[in-house]
């Protein structure tokens, strides 16, 4: 096997032209045989690194997966790419687990998805022993190790593998980075000399926002009602939480359901499917959501509240974008958030409280960034960016600094003469002179400081007070009622007059009006053939649900949202040029082409006949008129051109592959002759050439079609 094989088979199943970073070189490991650990995120395309060797060695691979509800998905995805794939766990019969044994003794399945309880049981060693295995794949390997978030025991017997198959590979698979988890993997699985890969964790593809965590209803409404259609998740901290948003979304006429693990086990399974299938649009969850579900077309990722770290947080919003087509995230960030789940840290078992104080820092200093977002993100997971993402809020819209010595001044001055203690809220109050009961009785109105700040709006204090935390002029008493104290850096803006720099309130305003002066432009100017596009992908996505529910699977394991976004794109109106797009395998192609191509050749030619030129459509018209049954004058009289212009398009029609019967106008000897002529010239041909080469003895319609003919032969 070469990596001439693994491309060939990358567009013969999947229609992919060329392997993503990683792919070729762990497909090239396994091919040598080689024990393969594999560090890639969700969505880097890991199944392709195992499922190419498997339907291109001989012998099955044996994928060992901790997730059941996974398995029947991932079998039917494979299944419609034309690849034999089979699943064995508990939830088959008797008679249907005896059925898929009998295909891997014989050799019939390129996968086999297995539990590990399965895999290492008594009974199934005798059948891998006496089957044709290339390869093992180890999914969520981190699953094997305890130092990973997810451990599970049934996973250590795997061991045995590498013990009763040394020369049979294992290529274990995870999405988690840290250090040691990698290392336990190799260990406990006995991978010998394994070869490590470990693929970059940005997901360039997502785009990265955090606003304050206020009015966020409304927010979220306004959000959603900028991308119709669009599936997506909110996650959410409490569950009643997820209950009460849902509720209020439906009554602004959203199509959304909530998840949590406290549903009756009728329930919780549907709202999934619902989603899965595209029947529900938005899903209000809680982190419960998503570990089983493989759904490619996620769009966007709301979190209504901030999670407790930031591994949590990047594998939630990996959920959206896995087709590698662009997906939207959006943080909620408030104060209150930060210091709830702090509370609920210091409330909870003692064990490793202060990593998880350290980690929920992290989390509250990337909510608070106003450096480039996927620096800091992928700086976590120890990868350095050198350039800004430029698909992060803060990049798209830099922040403007100013001298903020006073309002720092007035801030710090009111924390002291409070005495340290009061919290934020109580702070901002009092510098903005409020007369609430609670100040008023506590007499905060007299001291000198009362008052100071109102010209600075309510939440603008709100966010300076962050900023002045984040560069430790002020601290928390996390265990002081929360209240703001003064640090040593505070001293020396107070008494030594050390200047402070801030950044501008207004860069949220700022950000927000901007934003929609920008989307309102795009609207005004999206150009006739961006709403032809929108329209068309829209008419796909409809074709797409209505195939995958006659054939029961959800729409993304028909095509995904890449592959119809480029299909909207580039209109492919014939075979030929429909088998360029990518995600379209040989199997779809026969299975799905001429639906496909149905509906984008109605849809031009409905475009047409609104007036709204598009090329490519007056090809369509000739031919649907020709298969109406009309003569080339016919056409030509009707569509007002000339017949040869009909004759030209028949004949471009015939080269792409379409059925026109060029037989009724020349024969086989006249398209030998204009072969003949044209084979050593150089194309493009001249019809006035091959007339005069030919003594004029042959018209030029015939050479047009002889033409067509002889491209059609030579590819
Ligand atoms: P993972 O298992 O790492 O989460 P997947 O294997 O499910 O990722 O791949 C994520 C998506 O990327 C899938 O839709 C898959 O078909 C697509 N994909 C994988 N490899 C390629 C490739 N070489 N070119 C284009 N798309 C790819
Ligand atoms: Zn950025």
């Amino acid at each position: 096997m070469n990596l001439e094989n693994a491309k060939a088979a990358l567009k013969k199943y999947y229609g992919y032209d060329s392997f993503r970073p990683l792919q070729a070189e762990v497909i090239q490991a396994i091919f040598d045989k080689k024990d393969v650990l594999l560090l890639m995120p969700t969505g880097g395309g890991k199944s392709v690194c195992f499922q190419i060797p498997a339907v291109t060695m001989e012998g099955t691979c044996v994928v060992v997966s901790p997730l059941i509800s996974l398995m029947k998905d991932q079998v039917e995805a494979l299944r419609a790419n034309g690849i034999r794939a089979a699943f064995l766990n508990s939830s088959l019969s008797y008679h249907e687990q005896q059925s898929v044994e009998n295909e891997l003794f014989h050799g019939r399945l390129d996968l086999l998805y297995t539990s590990p309880e399965k895999m290492a049981s008594q009974e199934f060693l005798p059948l891998l022993r006496a089957s044709k295995i290339c390869l093992f794949a180890i999914d969520e390997a981190h699953c094997i190790s305890s130092w990973g978030h997810d451990f599970r025991p049934e996973y250590r017997q795997l061991r045995f593998l590498k013990n009763t198959f040394p020369n049979i590979p294992v290529i274990a698979l995870t999405a988690t980075a840290d250090k040691l988890t990698r290392k336990d993997i190799i260990v406990q699985a006995e991978l010998r000399s394994p070869e490590v890969f470990i693929a970059s964790f940005d997901r360039p593809n997502l785009s990265l926002e955090v606003k304050p965590g206020r009015k966020r209803i409304e927010q979220i409404v306004e959000f959603i009602e900028k991308r119709p259609n669009q599936p997506g998740i909110i996650y959410c901290t409490a569950r009643k939480t997820t209950e009460s948003l849902a509720e209020k979304l439906r009554e602004e006429g959203i199509n959304a359901a909530a998840y949590h693990a406290g549903l009756d086990d009728r329930t919780r399974p549907k709202v999934q499917e619902d989603f899965i299938n595209d029947r529900t649009t938005v899903i209000c969850a809680t982190i419960a959501f998503g570990m089983g579900i493989d759904k490619s077309n996620v769009r966007w990722v709301i979190h209504y509240n901030l999670p407790k770290n930031i591994e949590g947080y990047y594998q939630e919003i990996g959920r959206s974008g896995r087709d590698g087509a662009d997906a939207d995230t959006l943080l909620f960030y408030s104060v209150q958030d930060l210091i709830m789940l702090r509370e609920f840290i210091m409330d909870g078992e003692g064990q490793h409280r202060d990593i998880q104080l350290a980690k929920l820092e992290r989390m509250h200093q990337y909510a608070t960034s106003l450096i480039c977002r996927r620096k800091i993100l992928l700086n976590y997971f120890n990868e350095t960016m050198l350039e800004n993402c430029g698909n992060c809020d803060v990049c798209k819209n830099p922040p403007q600094h100013f001298d903020g010595s006073i309002v720092a001044q007035k801030a710090l001055s009111a924390v002291s003469r409070l005495d340290e203690q009061v919290g934020t809220g109580m702070l901002v109050d009092v510098l903005r002179g409020s007369k609430s009961y609670n100040l008023l009785s506590n007499g905060y109105d007299k001291i000198k400081t009362y008052g100071a700040g109102k010209d600075i709006r309510q939440e603008d204090w709100f966010f300076y007070l962050e900023q002045l935390i984040n560069q430790g002029l002020l601290e928390i008493a996390y265990d002081d009622h929360n209240k703001v104290k003064l640090t040593d850096g505070s001293r020396a803006v107070l008494f030594s007059g050390q200047k402070v720099e801030l950044v501008k309130a207004e860069t949220f305003q700022k950000r927000k009006e901007e934003e929609e002066a920008k989307t309102a432009t795009r609207t005004k100017r999206a150009t006739e053939r961006e709403r032809v596009r929108d329209e068309l992908f829209e008419h796909l996505r409809e074709l797409r649900l209505d195939i995958a529910r006659q054939k029961g699977v959800p729409p993304y394991i028909v095509f995904n949202d890449a592959t119809l976004e480029e299909m909207a794109a580039a209109r492919p109106t014939t075979e030929a040029d429909l088998s360029q797009i990518s995600g379209l395998g040989e199997q779809k192609l026969r299975e799905y082409g001429r639906a496909f191509l149905d509906a984008i050749q109605d849809f031009l030619l409905a475009k047409k006949d609104e007036g709204i030129r598009i090329t490519g459509a007056t090809y369509l018209e000739t031919f649907r008129l020709y298969k109406q049954g009309a003569s080339v004058d016919e056409i030509a009289a009707q569509r007002d051109i000339a017949p040869l212009t009909v004759f030209s398009h028949l004949a471009h029609l015939y080269e792409k592959g379409e059925n026109v019967n060029i037989w009724a106008f020349l024969t086989k000897a006249e398209a030998q002759r204009v072969a003949e002529a044209v084979h050593d010239m150089e194309p493009p041909y001249k019809l006035m050439d091959v007339f005069n080469k030919l003594n004029e003895e042959v018209t030029y319609e015939k050479i047009r079609l002889g033409i067509a003919w002889y491209n059609k032969q030579k590819r």
